[in-house]
C-alpha cells in the first residue's frame, strides 16, 4: 500500500484500512443506493424479504436471474459487517441460489461478493451476487449494460414462484 495518512496514520504498510467504519475512507454512507433501495425510495424487482435481508434483481445481470442479497443492517462489505449479519446474508443466499437454480434449470450458481474498489465493489452496502449459470455460458461483464425492465421483471417473478414452489 503506498504512503497516505488516514486519520492521522501515515505508515508505509497501513493495515487501517482494514479497521473498518473508524477510517473516513471505509465509512459506511447511507446515501448508497441499496441504502436507497432498503429504505423504498427507489423501486426494484424485489424477489425475497426476510426480517434481515432482501433480495433483487441486479439491473446489470451478468446472466439471466442475476440477483444480489443485501443484509438490511448496514455494513459497507464484508470487512466491516458483524458475523451474525454474515450468518443471515448467507443463509439467504443458499436461500436464493437454490431458487434460482430451479428457476433457470441452471446447472450450477456463482456466488460473488466484492469489497473495496479495488476488488471490483462498485455499491457499498454489502451484498452478494447470485447467478444461475449454465455450462458453456460465460457470463456477461460486470457492471456492463442495463437489461431490459420487463425482461427483469419476468425473471423476478420466475425466482419468486420457484421460491413458492
Ligand atoms: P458490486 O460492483 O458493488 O459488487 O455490485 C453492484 C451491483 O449493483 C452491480 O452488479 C450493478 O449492476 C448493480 N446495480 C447498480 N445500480 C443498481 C440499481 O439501481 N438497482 C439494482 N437492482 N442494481 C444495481
Amino acid at each position: 500500500m503506498t504512503q497516505r495518512r488516514v486519520n492521522g496514520c501515515a505508515l508505509s504498510s497501513c493495515s487501517c484500512i482494514r479497521m473498518g467504519t473508524a477510517m473516513t475512507e471505509t465509512a459506511y454512507d447511507p446515501q448508497n443506493i441499496f441504502g436507497k433501495i432498503l429504505r423504498g425510495e427507489i423501486p426494484c424487482h424485489k424477489v425475497y424479504e426476510n426480517d434481515h435481508v432482501i433480495a433483487f434483481m441486479d439491473v446489470m445481470p451478468q446472466a439471466d436471474g442475476h440477483a444480489l442479497v443485501v443484509p438490511k443492517t448496514p455494513s459497507r462489505n464484508l470487512l466491516d459487517a458483524d458475523p451474525a449479519t454474515l450468518g443471515h446474508l448467507y443463509a439467504a443466499v443458499q436461500t436464493v441460489a437454490r431458487a434460482a437454480k430451479a428457476a433457470f434449470a441452471a446447472d450450477g450458481v456463482a456466488v460473488y461478493q466484492y469489497n473495496e474498489a479495488a476488488a471490483g465493489q462498485t455499491v457499498f452496502h454489502l451484498h452478494v451476487h447470485v447467478l444461475p449459470r449454465h455450462e458453456g455460458v460465460a457470463p456477461r461483464r460486470h457492471v456492463e449494460g442495463m437489461a431490459d425492465p420487463v425482461l427483469l421483471a419476468q425473471h423476478a417473478e420466475r425466482i419468486r414462484a420457484a421460491l413458492a414452489g
